[in-house]
């Protein structure tokens, strides 16, 4: 789920595009909304991108993976970048940090982009803030 918050905290998370989480662990849940502009942008129905795009994880639906185990969309760069899920667009600045702050430091251990010596506070502030709408 290469990420794009660039601009965003950058002293905290910079992207190095590897394309690691768009990789096996954990897998990437679409809202309606990501479904809809999804389809939209590469050209299908919303019916045809439930059956031939998703995977059904209890009542959500998850991007499918090629046999590569890589997230369908993933071809050395993300196909849907403009269009990527919301989960996508917001890694690594999610709820489930506010939580548990210690979830930074363990997806940090698999994700290049994400600094590991950050202090706590700071990535509990900027999370909080890019989570505010
Ligand atoms: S939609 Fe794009 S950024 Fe998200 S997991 Fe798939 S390839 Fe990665
Ligand atoms: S694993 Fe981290 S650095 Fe690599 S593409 Fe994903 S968000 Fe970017």
């Amino acid at each position: 789920m290469a990420s794009d918050q660039k601009n965003s905290c950058s002293g905290l998370f910079d992207c190095t595009l590897c394309g690691d989480c768009c990789k096996g662990f954990g897998g990437t849940y679409l809202t309606k909304a990501d479904i809809d502009t999804i389809s939209r942008y590469i050209g299908v129905t919303t019916k045809e991108f439930i059956s031939e795009y998703t995977s059904p994880s209890g009542s959500k639906r998850l991007i499918a993976q090629g046999e590569n185990r890589y997230c369908i969309f993933w071809d050395k760069v993300c196909t849907i970048h403009p269009v990527k899920p919301r989960m996508c667009r917001q890694w690594p600045f999610i709820p489930s940090i506010l939580v548990d702050v210690g979830n930074w430091w363990a997806m940090a251990a698999s994700c290049p982009g994400m600094n590991q010596d950050a202090p706590e506070k700071e990535i509990v502030d900027c999370v909080k803030k890019i989570m505010t709408p």
